[in-house]
Order: structure tokens, then C-alpha cells, then sequence
């Protein structure tokens, strides 16, 4: 295999465009997580990069921009992943040799109770995109990445998942993700540059906050502020292999440099649960949880003052749940020459950090 290095890729990223759909629920195009640090990544390698915008009461926002540091290098249009015409249109406009395509309805817990909704923007969302590709004869120059997840491999065959790991999808996110990762390998067959990457967790700082590690650092930071008593979660034995947005949306563009189409897990190689999560969250404001009762009237409390800090909620578990994601990066370290930089200890210490300062400098959102 060729390992495509930075600095002697054949594809040159020089006078690049690239279109990233993001954020199905965000202010601006490019405002997400991925998205914003992908945005970051693009516009420092010279790429022109262009944001799809779905309308927003507060799209004019200061805020994302702000917090991207790179909004005025990014062009903005409106349109949405649900309406094909305004792909069409934008793909026109922009004319871009990569198209990241992070739109999507990304909450597995929301998805239970907007399934319809969720399979329309994440699976037949992927096949517009796509076909809005083909029918402007686009298909030959563009480079398309899909945003697959390792939530695919839901109540998981193997201990191990890789590209090869036999799917077992549990939610109707799950379900739709593997529509569009099947739609991206078909039109790939069909001689289009399209890849999927199936990513397992990433979190940052920018995580929304209804995902249960930017629940954990919030809670955290206000409970060390003396703000609120008590963190209320689900699942607290679920596993997760979580890595940092940042090292990935780099595996991602490494996708986009190589000579072939080919899918791609990104993972750390490391699983933690969400037990795990907390203990370390809380570690960073010195604070030692120690875990009382079971099932559902678990809790945590201070080990030194027995105060209560973590409580469990029935109605925070899911219809069905993912127990354990532990993904290998074999590939993409053999074949990008990619590896996860950051820890799950860093990651979790920047988290918490950076939710501290938030609630300090009143740039919290
Ligand atoms: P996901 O892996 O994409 O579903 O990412 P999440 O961060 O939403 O959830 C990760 C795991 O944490 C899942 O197994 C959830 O069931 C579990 N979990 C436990 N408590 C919570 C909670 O309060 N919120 C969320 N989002 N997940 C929780």
C-alpha cells in the first residue's frame, strides 16, 4: 500500500474548493463540530470553501463565526440536504473538487422519536447529495465523503470493529447511516471518487451538548462554579471509543488525498464507558466519585463528603442502546499514515477546561 504523506501527495490541495454540508441543526453551513474544524483545517491547507446554510432564525448569528475563527473564509449558501434543487444550485456555485458531506441529523437518542425525519435527512439526504452530483456531470471531477459512523455496527459481531466487522445496526440513525454508506460504495462502484468514513465518537469542546460527554464537562465545570448539585445521566455501562474531532476531520481530508476510493474506520483503539467518563471528569476539579447502589438508583457522590453529584434517570436510557463501540485504526494508520494524537485524559481535560473558562469569560452558549 501507498502511504500518502503530507508532503508528497499527488493530489495537491493548492486553489482547492471544497463544499462542506454540515450541521442539520446548526446556524451556518460548516458550524458543527466536524464541520467547524474541518473548516479550520481546509481554509490553512488554501482551499476556498463554501458552507451549505439551512435557514436559522439566529443564522445571523455572531456566534459560530466566532467560535469557528474562520467564518469570513468561509461562503455561505442557503439550502438543505432535504431539498435537492438548492443542492443543485450550490453545487453549481461553488464548483468543488471535494465535497465533505457531514449533514445530518446526528442525536441516535433523538432519532428514536423523529425516525422518519432522521432517515430523510441521513440516508436519503446522502443519495441527493450524490445524485445532485451526477445529474450536473460533476461525477468525474468531485471527490465525495460521506459521513458513516460506527454506530453500524451497533449490538457489535465482533470485539474488535473494522471495515470488515458484519453490520448490526440498532437505532433508526444507525439504520440510516448504513442506507447512505451503502449508497456512497454504489455510486463509488459507478467510477465516482466517493468514500466513506466510518467514524467512531469524537468529541471536542464544540460538542453539542446534548451528547453525553459535553453533558459530563458542562455539569462538571458548573458544578465546580457551584452552579448545580447534580448530574442526571442514562446509561452509565455503555462503552465508547471516543477520540478528538480534531485528529479525525484530518483522517477525513487524508481520505479525500489518496489515489483510490476506499472506506475507512477512525477510531483510537481504546474503549471507555460512560462510568469511565465521569470518574475523569471530575478527577480534573479533584474531585473522587464513588459509585453507590445499583441499576437505577446508582449514584455517585464525592468519595470525601459523600455530597451527591451523579444521579441515573429511567428516561434517559434508550429503546435500544449500543453497549460497547471499540474500533481498530489499523487501516487508516497502514494506508493515511493517520494516528489519534490526542488521549482520551486530554480530551476529557479539555473539555472540562474549556466548559470552565466558558462560564467564566460568559462565552458560554
Ligand atoms: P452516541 O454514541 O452517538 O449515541 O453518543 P452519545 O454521546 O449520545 O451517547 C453515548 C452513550 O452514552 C450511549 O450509550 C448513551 O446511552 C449513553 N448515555 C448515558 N447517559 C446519557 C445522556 O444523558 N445523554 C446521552 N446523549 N447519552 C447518554
Amino acid at each position: 500500500r501507498r502511504l500518502v504523506a503530507l508532503t508528497e501527495r499527488s493530489y495537491q490541495s493548492a486553489n482547492k474548493t471544497a463544499l462542506i454540508t454540515d450541521s442539520h441543526h446548526g446556524k451556518t453551513g460548516a458550524d458543527g463540530q466536524d464541520g467547524s474544524y474541518l473548516c479550520e483545517l481546509l481554509v490553512g491547507q488554501g482551499y476556498t470553501v463554501h458552507g451549505l446554510v439551512r435557514h436559522h432564525s439566529e443564522v445571523h448569528s455572531q456566534k459560530p463565526s466566532r467560535r469557528m475563527g474562520t467564518g469570513a473564509a468561509v461562503q455561505h449558501h442557503y439550502g438543505d440536504v432535504l431539498d435537492p434543487f438548492s443542492l443543485i444550485k450550490i453545487l453549481r456555485l461553488a464548483s468543488p473538487d471535494e465535497v465533505y458531506h457531514l449533514a445530518a441529523q446526528s442525536h441516535v437518542g433523538l432519532s428514536f422519536s423523529t425516525s422518519s425525519y432522521t432517515s430523510d435527512v441521513d440516508a436519503l439526504g446522502t443519495l441527493r447529495v450524490l445524485e445532485a452530483i451526477v445529474a450536473l456531470g460533476m461525477e468525474k471531477r468531485v471527490r465525495f465523503y460521506n459521513a458513516c459512523s460506527s454506530e453500524v455496527f451497533g449490538d457489535v459481531k465482533e470485539r474488535v470493529q473494522n471495515e470488515n466487522t458484519p453490520f448490526n445496526p440498532r437505532s433508526p440513525y444507525a439504520v440510516s447511516k448504513l442506507y447512505s454508506y451503502y449508497t456512497t460504495v454504489n455510486f463509488r462502484d459507478q467510477g465516482v471518487f466517493a468514500v466513506n468514513g466510518i467514524l467512531f465518537n469524537h468529541e471536542s469542546p464544540r460538542r453539542g451538548m446534548d451528547f453525553v460527554t459535553r453533558k459530563i464537562s458542562r455539569a462538571v465545570a458548573l458544578i465546580h462554579h457551584g452552579r448545580r448539585c447534580v448530574l442526571t445521566l442514562g446509561n452509565l455501562n455503555s462503552y465508547r471509543d471516543w477520540g478528538h474531532a480534531r485528529d479525525y476531520v484530518r483522517g477525513m481530508w487524508l481520505m479525500m488525498q489518496q489515489p483510490e476510493p476506499e472506506d475507512f474506520v477512525l477510531a483510537t483503539g481504546e474503549t471507555h464507558s460512560v462510568r469511565k467518563f465521569v470518574e475523569e471528569a471530575f478527577r480534573m476539579i479533584g474531585i473522587d466519585i464513588e459509585w453507590r447502589g445499583k441499576g437505577v438508583s446508582e449514584v455517585g457522590v464525592d468519595a470525601s463528603t459523600g455530597r451527591l453529584l451523579v444521579q441515573t434517570d429511567p428516561a434517559l436510557y434508550r429503546p435500544l442502546d449500543v453497549g460497547y463501540l471499540h474500533g481498530s485504526p489499523q487501516k487508516a494508520k497502514e494506508v493515511l499514515g493517520w494516528k489519534p494524537e490526542i488521549t482520551f485524559q486530554q480530551l476529557v481535560r479539555e473539555m472540562v477546561m474549556a466548559d470552565i473558562r466558558a462560564l467564566e469569560d460568559g462565552s458560554d452558549l
